[in-house]
């Protein structure tokens, strides 16, 4: 799935399986990759901003305090 960030101009593609939550590497690599700059705020948990193709859904925290996301198709 293509994940997008409108302000930085970045996009980022998880390999994801509908339903299934997102590992902590997968949520740090796509913020990374979507919103670059130390400090700054201006996406979602993944670092998004924009619209999506996808629904970016929080279900809860993991373990090591990032946030527990699923990525789901609209509705
Ligand atoms: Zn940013």
């Amino acid at each position: 799935m293509k994940i997008t960030n409108d302000f930085h101009g970045t996009q980022t593609t998880i390999r994801a399986t509908l339903g299934r939550p997102l590992t902590a590497g997968q949520v740090i690599r796509a913020r990374r990759a979507l919103c670059p700059v130390s400090g700054c705020s201006c996406g979602g948990n993944l670092g998004e901003r924009g619209p999506q193709s996808v629904r970016i859904e929080i279900i809860g925290a993991l373990a090591c305090g990032a946030p527990e996301i699923v990525i789901a198709p609209h509705e």
